[in-house]
């Protein structure tokens, strides 16, 4: 008979009911109260010293990585065997909520307590991790850290990057005591399990609170910069205009009609920015920035996208005679999980008497970089309010949250004790 653990759902939920207080704003826009907790800010150096002092409580043994990433580990029988790694990130976006990531980081530290009181050995060590700038939001790349601990990203790159402000990546992990010393390519784990909300309306959808991740749709971040000529609005003639903002509408519109068109499959695009500069009522614009965010659960799909868009954007550019240059942000490939994993996790479910359902992800995450070092996979758990997430409307219920933790508890346990 395997052995079955219950986390303590009371404490994963005063955690993060805790967490949530580090870095909460007024929303205007929802009356609601919000997470701003964007990458090595003061609010993240705050939630990250409140995660280290749980793990440390838990008695963890912590380390932090040269990119910042956290990891703290309980020993198991045999310290010489790869690891079983938890994990996710505590960064938000602007107009973020208390579940994405921080589920996977609370939920991973619930486990090492519940791990605690049942007085659990274990062969093998555990790790809970959280990793640096999984949003991207502040330092122009997202999934940052993991990237870096995957090798998809040069550490030295990584730490020039810099916010608006012109910090780097370097000076504001030196400025609130991350810049740790352990390597970040990190000793590789025997297997890597994310526990994070669904973000999306698939799991309540099916009544389900669990979901087993196939993989991660392939995503793609461009940054279009047009500059066009500013004209007087009253006598310049519109055929002989190069307007910049035009160009730029013209851009959102196809973005849109290419996922209408059913042509790129179950392409998703979105212009979530769109710059005019100073603008004024009374002149044409000359420049005009806006970023494309592209995802697509095929690679083949998402170069036609691309390809297209490119090509559009060629002809307005030559239709209107303004000059294009495209900035590449990110893109990663399709990653799909691990099969042996996906597997046990909804083996693990089933003996939990949860039902689940399999989805792929339609965000990013860090266990599709992590994913490239050794067997990664995930649990998604649903959410309300159709899933919405990157809002402070993002809620799931303390059940649903605690079904998932028990399942990645269930699973690591599993996975350390596995010769
Ligand atoms: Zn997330």
């Amino acid at each position: 008979m395997t052995r079955i653990l219950r986390i303590n759902r009371d404490r994963l939920w005063a955690s993060l009911t805790e967490l949530k207080q580090i870095g909460a704003y007024d929303d205007e826009a929802t009356g609601l109260r919000g997470v701003r907790r964007l990458a090595l800010t003061d609010a993240d150096a705050e939630a990250r010293r409140r995660c280290v002092g749980w793990m440390l409580e838990a008695g963890l043994e912590v380390r932090i990585d040269r990119i910042g990433n956290v990891y703290g580990t309980r020993p198991g029988r045999d310290r010489s065997l790869p690891c079983v790694l938890m994990g996710s990130h505590i960064d938000t976006v602007a107009t973020g909520g208390a579940f994405d990531g921080t589920l996977g980081v609370l939920g991973g530290i619930e486990v090492m307590r519940t791990l605690n009181d049942a007085g659990a050995e274990t062969l093998r060590d555990i790790e809970v991790g959280f990793f640096t700038e999984e949003e991207g939001v502040r330092f122009g790349t997202d999934m940052l850290g993991s990237a870096v601990t995957a090798g998809r990203i040069p550490l030295d790159h990584a730490l020039k990057l810099t916010d608006q402000d012109g910090k780097t990546v370097l000076d504001e992990l030196v400025r609130i005591a991350f810049d740790g010393d352990a390597h970040e390519r990190r000793p590789i784990p025997h297997a890597y399990i994310e526990c994070h909300i669904e973000q999306g309306p698939i799991l309540a959808g099916a009544g389900v609170d669990i979901g087993i991740v196939e993989g991660v749709q392939s995503i793609s971040w461009q940054r279009l910069i047009i500059r066009g000529e500013a004209a007087h609005a009253g006598t310049t003639p519109i055929a002989s205009r190069h307007d910049a903002g035009l160009v730029a509408a013209s851009v959102v519109v196809m973005a849109r009609q290419m996922c209408d068109s059913g042509e790129f499959g179950q392409l998703r695009a979105t212009v979530g920015n769109f710059d005019l500069g100073v603008g004024q009522t009374n002149v044409v614009p000359h420049q005009a920035t806006l970023t494309i965010d592209l995802r697509s659960p095929a690679d083949d799909l998402m170069t036609a996208a691309e390809q297209h868009l490119a090509a559009y954007v060629d002809e307005l550019a030559a239709r209107h005679g303004v000059d294009v240059t495209w900035e590449r942000m990110a893109k990663t490939a399709v990653v799909l999980f691990d099969p042996s994993i996906q597997d046990l996790l909804a083996a693990t479910a089933e003996d939990l008497g949860l039902p689940s359902v399999r989805v792929m992800s339609g965000a990013g995450h860090d266990a599709q970089e992590i994913a490239a070092i050794c067997p990664a996979a995930m649990v998604f758990v649903a959410g309300e309010n159709g899933g919405v997430s990157h809002t402070p409307r993002e809620y799931s219920s303390p059940e649903a949250c605690g079904n998932g933790v028990d399942v990645l508890a269930n699973a690591i346990l599993r996975l350390a004790d596995q010769a």
